[in-house]
């Protein structure tokens, strides 16, 4: 029995239409060929000697037993997508005969695959680095369009692009200073660390860069952790379900990560927004409101985004100065916006009111003039019961937590923890370079912590250093020696 050639069930193990059994390896075909018949009578074609990438309709079987009839896809090495032989099978969907169909196949010479082990062949025979590799299975649990399109950037390598870039930048630097201490002769260090910090300068932006770009990642590809805030009766409720009745969402359940709040996703115009709930809030017997107000200020505390409802059809009261409080005591104090609810209805709050409520309205003890500086949070007239301010509620949600920047274009989210400390790694070690410049220690100390960088960047792609360093040193600056 072969072990290098594997098998397993692509699609999902429930009845479905059409499921997937995927061979791959040397002995892919040779398996096909053992189980497959293209005609139950007479002469069977055989598909090892058919061409790669075409697709042959016939009979899985057991010996005499006919398991199902399938469409077969064939892909030669190194056209597939772990470079090796390929055989697809398309059978019929269900789950028992997608695990019938299965085990004749590892009857006949495949074995099980570990899971993700199609995916790490293709790494490994090089056709795709780690951070694609990875950016595989954030594809398939993408759970909306942003959180897909950034991994469909990084699954055809943008972030790899990048960090291959500045790891370039890094080697060269390295390959000179030990060029430079091997043979000072011919090579001069003078001048070098101006230009060295220039260079360090610009790698780390870059790096910077990718980094901020890591939070925006989270909240794409987790959702947006998001507090509704308000009196009673404002219309918080109302808010909630109106976002999560419309056609456009999709609610589903989140376990529970916390014993008092309840969380709730809902799918708002292609942004996932985690609700927490914070009801209880606005409880009257003082110890339960002292309870409710603490478990608001914590989730508040811990949220991208608040949205705080304010009700048009009354004053502002204490309640609402209460939450304003809470809500502008918090570190950060920049991402909430006023929802001016029940537009619909006859105004007593003017949207005008409203910001200067928000502002705080401060009128000058001189001049007796309005000198409130309106920097807060946009406020946006609005009604859960018609449905207007909703589209402005996404446009806002886009520029205040994403800068505008969320579009669907290719920009790359950084979403996997693991590339994200290799970069933090990377950043470090760079600050470290800069600090030994400051400090006028000599070169062979920059190249150290460069080296480091340059491996940390290395895991995100899952290339270590060997081969490539040495060569790139000895060929292009060891003139002559
Ligand atoms: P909550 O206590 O903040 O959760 O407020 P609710 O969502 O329960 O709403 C309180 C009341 O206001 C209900 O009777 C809602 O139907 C009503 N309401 C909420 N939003 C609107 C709105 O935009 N327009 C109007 N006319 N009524 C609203």
């Amino acid at each position: 029995m072969s072990t290098n050639t594997i098998a397993a069930i692509a699609t999902g193990m429930t009845n479905s239409g059409i499921g997937i059994i995927r061979i791959s390896g040397e002995d892919s075909f040779s398996v096909i060929d053992r189980i497959y018949k293209s005609s139950l009578i007479g002469k069977s074609k055989v598909l090892s000697e058919c061409s790669s990438h075409t697709v042959h309709y016939g009979y899985i079987c057991d010996g005499d037993e006919v398991v199902d009839e399938v469409m077969v896809v064939l892909m030669r090495a190194p056209r597939s997508y772990t470079k090796e032989d390929t055989i697809e099978i398309n059978c019929h969907g269900g789950v028992y005969v997608m695990d019938r169909v299965l085990q004749t196949v590892i009857k006949y010479g495949a074995r099980p695959a570990e899971p993700g082990e199609f995916t790490k062949r293709a790494f490994l025979n090089g056709r795709i680095d780690l951070a694609q590799a990875e950016s595989v299975i954030d594809v398939i649990n993408s759970k909306n369009q942003y959180a897909l399109q950034s991994s469909i950037s990084q699954l055809r390598g943008f972030i790899s692009e990048d960090v291959r870039r500045i790891r370039a930048e890094l080697l060269h630097e390295i390959a000179y200073i030990e060029s430079a201490l091997d043979d000072p002769e011919h090579i001069s260090l003078d001048g070098y660390r101006e230009q060295l910090i220039l260079t360090i300068d610009r790698e780390m932006e870059q790096i910077n860069r990718i980094l901020q770009n890591s939070e925006n990642g989270r909240m794409l590809k987790e959702g947006i952790r998001t507090v509704i805030l308000g009196k009673p009766n404002a219309g918080k409720s109302s808010l909630l379900n109106r976002m999560a009745g419309e056609e456009r969402a999709i609610v589903t359940d989140v376990a529970g990560t916390t014993r008092d709040t309840l969380e709730e996703a809902v799918s708002f115009y292609g942004f996932t927004l985690i609700i927490i709930d914070t009801a209880g809030i606005h409880d009257t017997e003082d110890k339960v409101e002292q309870i409710g107000i603490e478990r608001a200020r914590k989730a508040a505390e811990s949220a991208d985004l608040i949205l705080y409802v304010m009700d048009s059809s009354t004053l502002p009261d204490e309640n609402d100065r209460e939450i304003l409080e809470l809500i502008q005591s918090r570190a950060n104090d920049k991402n909430y916006i006023v929802l001016l609810n029940k537009s619909d209805l006859p105004s007593v709050t003017s949207l005008e009111d409203a910001e200067k409520f928000v502002c705080g309205h401060v009128i000058s003890a001189e001049t007796g003039e309005d000198i409130s500086n309106f920097t807060g949070s946009p406020v946006i007239s609005f009604s859960a019961e018609t449905g207007e301010g909703f589209s402005e509620l996404e446009k806002t949600i886009r520029s205040m937590l994403f800068h505008g920047k969320v579009q669907f274009n290719e920009e790359v989210y950084l979403t996997n923890m693991r590339q994200k400390t290799a970069i933090e790694n990377a950043y470090h070690s760079l600050t470290l370079v800069k600090e030994s410049i400051d400090r006028g220690m000599p070169e062979d100390f920059y190249s150290i912590d460069l080296m480091d960088a340059y491996e940390s960047l290395g895991k995100v792609i899952g290339e270590s250093v060997g081969d490539d360093l040495v060569n790139e040193i000895f060929s292009k600056f060891c003139m002559g020696k």
